[in-house]
């Protein structure tokens, strides 16, 4: 995809964005904050919104990057694999990492939503859908900003429930219902996983970081875990877990003995990754 049809696609996804934001968001100015949204594009690595302001005058901005990495499937496993250090960083840039080893393209978010369900982490091969969800992030920021600045909202946290309502409202709308199967969303099933264990530990007393990692508190935590391909995917890392430990057995072969059980490869891949956030750390 050249530069041009990269800016094009932005330019529609944001015109689709606006279009809805006109129809069913609430907004002081909307006439004006559809009418004068600037896009800009960002020839390096990463992208922006939220309002620009001069002599008393704003509007909203955001500012994409056409960089090719956002756009096309072997760019972006390059890019992530380039980086090893990903693996030790952040779970979402840790899955991220693990992902692009197993060729799958994530749509990576923040590790503070990375698991949640509508506006968290996804895995398509679509690259319409990573650059539409890029937008609905940023022009979720955009919305945000205008609502902070004409003092409709007093919740200034960029990436806090405020913007997450508005970015979920968009996502609900472009992204998620064409992420359709669970193999798909991977992160979601990973977000079920997370969700559970935090109900597990809230109804536990505290204990230390260490203590939770004893040997038997996982054990009990995957007893409460779904049926079905996602709880054979649990038990075979169980399983092995002494050898996935001490290095014996890799991911790799993990995942191969999944498929083996005769469980689809994106299953196994990303449960093994919710296997082991969640009982490894
Ligand atoms: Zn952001």
């Amino acid at each position: 995809m050249n530069i041009e049809s990269r800016q094009q696609l932005i330019r529609d996804c944001i015109k689709a964005c606006l279009d809805f934001v006109d129809e069913e968001v609430d907004l002081p100015f909307k006439h004006h904050f559809i009418g004068k949204f600037e896009t800009k594009f960002n020839h390096g690595e990463g992208s922006w919104g939220g309002v620009d302001r001069s002599f008393g005058v704003i509007w909203p901005t955001v500012k994409i990057s056409v960089h090719d990495r956002d756009f096309d499937h072997g760019p972006w496993l390059e890019s992530i694999r380039q980086r090893p250090w990903l693996a030790t960083g952040r779970k979402s840039w840790r899955d991220c990492y693990q992902l692009a080893l197993e060729n799958q393209w994530l749509y990576t978010e923040y590790s503070s939503i990375h698991y949640r369900e509508d506006i968290g982490s996804f895995i398509s091969d679509d690259s319409g859908l990573h650059v539409m969800a890029t937008v609905c992030h940023e022009v979720a920021h955009a919305i945000h900003w205008w609502l902070v600045r004409h003092d409709l909202c007093s919740d200034t946290k960029p990436h806090g429930n405020t913007w997450r309502e508005l970015y979920a409202k968009l996502r609900n709308h472009f992204v998620n219902p064409y992420i359709d199967s669970c193999e798909s969303r991977g992160m979601t099933m990973a977000a079920k996983v997370a969700a559970e264990k935090e109900k597990t530990m809230s109804t536990k007393k505290p204990a230390s970081k260490k203590k939770r990692k004893s040997k038997k508190t996982p054990a009990k935590k995957s007893a409460k875990r779904t049926s079905g391909a996602v709880q054979k995917v649990w038990d075979i890392c169980e399983k092995n877990k002494a050898d996935i430990k001490s290095g014996k057995k890799t991911r790799k072969d993990v995942i191969e003995a999944c498929v083996k059980a005769g469980i689809n490869k994106g299953t196994a891949s990303t449960q093994y990754q919710a296997w082991k956030v969640n009982t490894l750390g």
